[in-house]
């Protein structure tokens, strides 16, 4: 399977390597021509509103919003959740969003008490041993749409959430070195 990696900034070794573990062919994306023949595509964390200029520049948002509106499995964490979801509160005035899972996040929302910090999660999906999640000034998910699944969440704020074949998540799971989540990913993409 070719899983598309945005590869304009931000974490994407780290994703490559949880793909590669798994028996998938990560691909770095850079370039439009590049999203041809993908399986899915992950946005990963970083900073929002860099991706968003970069993908401007390089002519990727545009072909990479259609090929998203078209049903392309997506995997956002952390800035490529803010990338995917309907509403960004806090963003930058010129920050473009692809809008493929109805939620509302606002920027840096878990940072004003602490910038980074880790917990772990109790989420059904992938079986209940507990997933050690890595926040990194983090977005908070103010709204859930009808149709988005919560499939993990803190004190009731949901940290990652489904809708179809898009999963996004406010942390690092890469950064863990527990598969479980790109598992489930995987999973979603195959169906
Ligand atoms: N605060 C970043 C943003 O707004 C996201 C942080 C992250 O991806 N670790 O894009």
């Amino acid at each position: 399977m070719r899983i598309g990696i945005l590869a304009l900034q931000g974490a994407v070794g780290e994703h490559a390597d949880s793909f590669t573990r798994l028996g998938a062919s990560p691909v770095p994306i850079r370039r439009p021509d590049q999203l041809e023949d993908l399986d899915a595509i992950v946005l990963p964390g970083g900073e929002s509103t860099t991706m968003s200029m970069l993908l401007e520049s390089s002519e990727l948002f545009d072909p990479l919003q259609k090929r998203l509106e078209d049903g392309l499995p997506a995997l956002g964490t952390c800035a490529g959740m803010i990338l995917l979801a309907s509403d960004v509160l806090d963003g930058r005035a010129d920050q473009r969003n692809f809008a493929v899972i109805d939620i509302a996040v606002r920027r840096n929302a878990w940072g004003r008490q602490v910038d980074s910090f880790e917990a772990d999660l109790d989420i059904e999906a992938i079986g209940h041993d507990p997933f050690p999640a890595v926040f990194i000034r983090a977005p908070r998910v103010e709204r859930v749409g009808d149709r988005v699944e919560v499939l993990a969440a803190i004190h009731d704020e949901p940290v990652l959430c489904r809708s179809g074949s898009v999963v996004v998540a406010s942390f690092h799971p890469e950064l863990s070195g527990d598969l479980r989540i790109h598992k489930l990913f995987l999973e979603g993409v195959r169906s």
